[in-house]
C-alpha cells in the first residue's frame, strides 16, 4: 500500500467505484479505493440491476439520466461488458390520480430532455401482453429504462478508474480515521496505514460505522428487500419469438412491484408495506456475500395483486428468491457531499438505486472535490439537508415510511406522518387548539392553515385545489384587509459577532452591509456567480449582525461559512436554531397592534421600513424587524423560546379589536406570490445567476470584492441566459405546483419553479425561468403552462399584482 494519497475512497461497491472513476476523469490520478473484501461484496452483488430516470426531484432525475447514458462510455474505456438491456419501461397507472401524476412526470420529462410517452392501457398491453388491462387506466413509457449486470458494471467502473491511474486495495478494512491538524487524515487499516488529503465514505451497508469513526451518526438505514426470479414462462418465450426483442420493464404502483424479463422468465420485486429494517443499530463487519432468509408471507399482499394484474405470473414457477439488504436515507435520496464541521471528509452514502444514481453521484462528488462545486444542483441529495433532528430512531421510522411508500403517490399537499411531531415550539398545542393543520418544516411543526370551528383540520390530498382553499383565502384577506399573526420559528437564524464580522459578511454577500439598526436583503453567490443563499441581515450593534435565511439550508450555509471563516478568530457564528423563535404580524392594522404592546414610538417615522430594534413587547424582551414576506406593512418579532407563548397571548389580546386572524405558511406563500417575491430552493437555486433571478437591486458591484463578483459582472454585461418571470395562468381547478413545462411558439422553452393561487388578487400565478429574449413578451396568452397534461394560457406580468409601488410595506 502507498503511504500517501490525495483521496482514499472507502468501499468498493458500485458507488465507490463510480466516485473513483470520476475522480480520475476529473484529473485527480493519485487516488485509491480501499475495500474490506472483494468489489461488490456489500449490497451491490445481489442487486436486481434495474435502472430508470424516475425521481421526485428533477435534478436527481437528470443525474439518473446521466448515469444511464454513461454505461456505453464505461464499456468502451474498460472493455468490460455492463450486460446492458435497454428494454424501456412502463409505469402503470391504476387510478385517474396516478395517471395525473404520470402526466406531470411526462411534462417534466419534456423539459429535462427525457423521452417519455403517455399510453392508454390498451397500448400498454400491446407492449407488455402480461398485463390484465382492466386493472389499469393508462401508462407512461420511459425509453431510458433497462437493466444491467451489477458485478460487470462495478468492474467496468473499477477498470476504467485503474486505467485512469487509480489504485484499488482489496481485502483491506479501514478500522480507524484520525484527523490531522492540517485537515488531512490518517486512514488506519488492517493492512497498514495511508495518509490521505481527503476521505470519501462509500461504505454502503457500513456507511454508519464509517461515520461513527469520525463522530457522525449518519441518517441511513438498511432495509431487507426481496425479489423473485421465475422459471421460463411460455408467454415470455412467445413474445420474444414474435417480437424479436425483450419485454419492457414495468412498475405497478398499486401492487408496489417492479418487474422485468430475466432470460426467458421474469424478475418481480416488491416494496412491501410490512417492510423490515436490517441491523438497525450496527452492521457486523463479518457480514459477507450472504443472503437473508426470504419471507414470502411479508410480500404476499403485493404478490396477490401482482398475480391478478399479470395473470401469467400466477402460473409461473419460482426459481429463486433473493432477500438482501440495502441502504436508504429518511427521504430515499442519497447523502452526498462534504460534511459540515469536518474538513476534507466526504460522503456518498444511502444510494438506494446505485445503477440509476451511481454515475451521477460520482460525477457530482468528484466535481465538488476537484472544483469546489458539484457543477449541478444537487440539493435533493446533499447530505446537508438533514439536521440534528434526524436521529437514529427518527431515521428508522422515516426510512420504513419511505420504503413502504416507494411507489405511492405523494400529493403536493400531503404531509407524511412518520416520526412526527419531532420538534415543536411552545405554541404547538395552542395552534392545534385554534384549528391549525401542521406541516413539517426541517423537523419543526409549523402551521400550514387554520380550520375554522366546525371544519375538520385535515388536508384532503389532491393535485387540484383542495379543501384548504376557502380557508387560506380567508387568512389572506384577513391580513390584507386588517391584521394577521403567524409563527416564523421555522426560519434559519444566525448571529455573527467579532471585529471581523462585518468584513466577513461583506465578502460573503453581494449587498452592502447595513448601518446600525438597519436591515438589508442580500443574495450570496458562489465563485461562478450562481445563487447559493438569500438572506435578511440586521446590524444589531457594532460587531454584531443578525441574519435570517432558509431553515432547510442551515447546514448547507454553515458549511459554506465555516469554509471561508478567517483563521484569526475575529468572527464567531452562532446558529440559533430553536434558541430564537418568532411571530410575525402583518397587514394595514399591524402597527396599531404593535403600538398597543409597547411604549416605544413605532409610528411611520419613529420605526421605519427596514429598521431593526430591540424593544419590550407586552413585557417580553424582543428584537423586531420592520419587514415581512407578505409584502405588506408588518413586523417580525423575535424572542427567546420561553417568551413565545406570552408574546402570542399578548398579540392576540392587543389585536382582538382589530379582528386579528391566525395565518399559516400557505397564506404566507400565497401573499408572496402576488408580490412576485422568489423563494429559496424554488426560484433561487445554484443553477441561476443573481441577474437571471431578477435580484440586481441587491447586488452591489461597486462595493468591496465579494465571492462571485467577477462572474456577476460578466453576467450583468452579457445578461445571462434566463430570466425569472411571473405569470398569470388561466388555470381551472388546479394551479401549478412547480416543475411544469412552459411552452412558447409550440415549443417547451422553460419551466415553472413554483406558484399557486394568489387569493387577494384572485389569480392563479406561476413563477419560472424562460430565455431572456422572451421574458418581456407580455402579450396575453403568449405562453402556455402545462398543468396535469393540459396546456393552459399564461401571460407574463412585469409588475407585482399587489401593490407594485411597495407603498404598503412603507406605509
Ligand atoms: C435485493 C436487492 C435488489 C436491488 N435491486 C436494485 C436495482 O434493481 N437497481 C438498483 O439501482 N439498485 C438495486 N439495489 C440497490 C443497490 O444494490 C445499491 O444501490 C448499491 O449496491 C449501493 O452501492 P454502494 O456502493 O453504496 O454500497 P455497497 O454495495 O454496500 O458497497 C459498500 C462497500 O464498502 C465496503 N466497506 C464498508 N466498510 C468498509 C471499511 N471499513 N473498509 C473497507 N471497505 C469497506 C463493503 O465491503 C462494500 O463492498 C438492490 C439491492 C438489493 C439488496
Amino acid at each position: 500500500m502507498k503511504s500517501h494519497t490525495r483521496v482514499a475512497v472507502i468501499g468498493g461497491g458500485v458507488v465507490g467505484c463510480s466516485v473513483l472513476y470520476h475522480l480520475t476523469k476529473a484529473g485527480w490520478k493519485d487516488v485509491v479505493l480501499i475495500e474490506r473484501d472483494q468489489l461488490t461484496s456489500g449490497s451491490t452483488w445481489h442487486a436486481a440491476g434495474g435502472f430508470h430516470t424516475l425521481n421526485g426531484d428533477p435534478n436527481v432525475a437528470k443525474l439518473q439520466g446521466y448515469t444511464i447514458g454513461l454505461y456505453d462510455e464505461l464499456e468502451k474505456i474498460s472493455g468490460q461488458s455492463c450486460g446492458l438491456h435497454r428494454s424501456g419501461g412502463l409505469l402503470l397507472a391504476d387510478t385517474p390520480a396516478r395517471m395525473e401524476w404520470l402526466k406531470m412526470a411526462h411534462g417534466r420529462a419534456r423539459y429535462l430532455g427525457l423521452e417519455t410517452e403517455l399510453l392508454t392501457a390498451k397500448e400498454a398491453k400491446k407492449l407488455l401482453p402480461l398485463i390484465e388491462e382492466k386493472y389499469f387506466v393508462g401508462a407512461m413509457l420511459d425509453a431510458a429504462d433497462g437493466n444491467l449486470d451489477p458485478a460487470g458494471t462495478t468492474h467496468a467502473y473499477a477498470k476504467s478508474a485503474r486505467i485512469g491511474g487509480a489504485d484499488i486495495y482489496l481485502q483491506t478494512r479501514v478500522t480507524e480515521l484520525k484527523p490531522r491538524t492540517d485537515g488531512t487524515w490518517d486512514v488506519i487499516t488492517d493492512k497498514g496505514n495511508i495518509h490521505a488529503e481527503h476521505v470519501v465514505n462509500c461504505g454502503g451497508l457500513w456507511a454508519r460505522e464509517i461515520g461513527r469513526m469520525v463522530g457522525l451518526e449518519l441518517p441511513v438505514l438498511a432495509m431487507e428487500h426481496m425479489y423473485l426470479v421465475t422459471d421460463e414462462m411460455p408467454e415470455v418465450v412467445e413474445f420474444n419469438k414474435t417480437h424479436g426483442h425483450e419485454l419492457p420493464h414495468a412498475i405497478d404502483f398499486k401492487a408496489e412491484i417492479y418487474m422485468r424479463q430475466e432470460r426467458s422468465g421474469m424478475v418481480l420485486g416488491t416494496y412491501e408495506k410490512a417492510c423490515v429494517p436490517w441491523q438497525p443499530r450496527t452492521t457486523p463487519w463479518n457480514f459477507g456475500t450472504e443472503l437473508l432468509t426470504p419471507d414470502l408471507d411479508r410480500i404476499a399482499p403485493s404478490l396477490e395483486l401482482g398475480h391478478k394484474h399479470f395473470p401469467a405470473m400466477a402460473k409461473a414457477g419460482i426459481k429463486r428468491i433473493i432477500n438482501g439488504p440495502f441502504t436508504f436515507s429518511p427521504d430515499g435520496n442519497p447523502l452526498v457531499g462534504p460534511v459540515q464541521g469536518l474538513r476534507n471528509f466526504w460522503c456518498a452514502c444511502a444510494v438506494m438505486a446505485g445503477f440509476s444514481q451511481g454515475g451521477g453521484v460520482g460525477l457530482a462528488l468528484s466535481q465538488w472535490m476537484v472544483n469546489g462545486d458539484p457543477g449541478f444542483d444537487v440539493w435533493a441529495m446533499d447530505i446537508a439537508r438533514f439536521g440534528e433532528w434526524a436521529t437514529r430512531s427518527y431515521t428508522n421510522e422515516k426510512v420504513r415510511e419511505n420504503y413502504s411508500r416507494r411507489f405511492s403517490i405523494r400529493f403536493p399537499n400531503e404531509e407524511l406522518p412518520a416520526a412526527r411531531p419531532q420538534q415543536t415550539t411552545s405554541l404547538y398545542d395552542v395552534m392545534i387548539g385554534q384549528g391549525a393543520v401542521m406541516g413539517d418544516s426541517w423537523g419543526l411543526e409549523t402551521p400550514l392553515w387554520f380550520a375554522p370551528k366546525g371544519v375538520e383540520p385535515k388536508d384532503i390530498v389532491s393535485f387540484h385545489r383542495s379543501n384548504d382553499f376557502p380557508h387560506v383565502k380567508r387568512e389572506c384577506l384577513g391580513v390584507r384587509n386588517g391584521v394577521g399573526v403567524t409563527e416564523i420559528a421555522n426560519f434559519a437564524k444566525y448571529e455573527f459577532t467579532g471585529s471581523g464580522a462585518e468584513a466577513f459578511l461583506s465578502r460573503m454577500m453581494t449587498n452592502k452591509m447595513p448601518r446600525n439598526g438597519r436591515i438589508i436583503l442580500t443574495p450570496m453567490l458562489n465563485p461562478d456567480g450562481k445563487l447559493i443563499g438569500d438572506f435578511t441581515i440586521a446590524k444589531a450593534a457594532d460587531e454584531r449582525f443578525l441574519m435570517w435565511g432558509s431553515s432547510q439550508a442551515q447546514k448547507y450555509h454553515m458549511r459554506w461559512f465555516e469554509r471561508h471563516l478567517p483563521t484569526d478568530a475575529s468572527v464567531a457564528i452562532r446558529r440559533f436554531d430553536m434558541g430564537l423563535v418568532g411571530l410575525s404580524i402583518a397587514g394595514p392594522k399591524s402597527r396599531d397592534v404593535l403600538q398597543r404592546l409597547t411604549d416605544e414610538d413605532v409610528s411611520k417615522t419613529g420605526f421605519k421600513f427596514m429598521e431593526h430594534r430591540a424593544m419590550d413587547i407586552g413585557y417580553v424582551p424582543a428584537m423586531i424587524n420592520r419587514v415581512t414576506y407578505t409584502g405588506d406593512l408588518g413586523y417580525e418579532i423575535w424572542v427567546a423560546p420561553e417568551y413565545q407563548r406570552k408574546l402570542y397571548m399578548a398579540i392576540m389580546e392587543a389585536g382582538r379589536d382589530s379582528g386579528i386572524v391566525n395565518f399559516g405558511m400557505r397564506a404566507l406563500l400565497s401573499m408572496r406570490l402576488e408580490k412576485n417575491f422568489p423563494t429559496w430552493f424554488r426560484e433561487l437555486r445554484p443553477i441561476y445567476g443573481g441577474f437571471e433571478a431578477g435580484l440586481e437591486r441587491f447586488i452591489d458591484l461597486t462595493k468591496n470584492d465579494f465571492i462571485g463578483r467577477d462572474a456577476a459582472m460578466k453576467e450583468k454585461q452579457g445578461g445571462g441566459k434566463l430570466r425569472r418571470v411571473s405569470m398569470v395562468v388561466d388555470a381551472t381547478d388546479a394551479d401549478v405546483l412547480g416543475d411544469e413545462p412552459i411552452w412558447h411558439g409550440g415549443k417547451v422553452i422553460g419551466w415553472v419553479t413554483s406558484g399557486g393561487y394568489a387569493h387577494y388578487v384572485d389569480k392563479s400565478l406561476a413563477q419560472g425561468y424562460v430565455p431572456k429574449e422572451v421574458a418581456t413578451e407580455t402579450k396575453k396568452g403568449a405562453f402556455e403552462v402545462e398543468i396535469l397534461g393540459e396546456r393552459r394560457p399564461a401571460t407574463i406580468i412585469l409588475e407585482p399584482l399587489f401593490d407594485p409601488e411597495g407603498a404598503r410595506m412603507r406605509m
